[in-house]
């Protein structure tokens, strides 16, 4: 399968540098692992933070 990275990255929402970006799998695996979600399932003023968590997810979803 050919990686999208190209389209992936016209639409991340990420405001920080990395390596991930773009590549979707790598960053869900990356966050997953850490008990987090991605910058794409935050609105902007969230994902500035760069708080990932999912009790931030709950919060700004409530
Ligand atoms: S959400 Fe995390 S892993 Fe994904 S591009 Fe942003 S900083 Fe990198």
């Amino acid at each position: 399968m050919e990686c999208n990275k190209n389209r992936n990255l016209k639409r991340c929402n990420c405001t920080f540098s990395c390596d991930k970006k773009g590549l979707c799998c790598e960053c869900v695996e990356y966050h997953r692992r850490k008990g987090q979600l991605p910058a794409c399932y935050f609105p902007a003023d969230i994902e500035r933070t760069g708080d990932r968590s999912v009790e931030a997810y709950l919060n700004c979803r409530s």
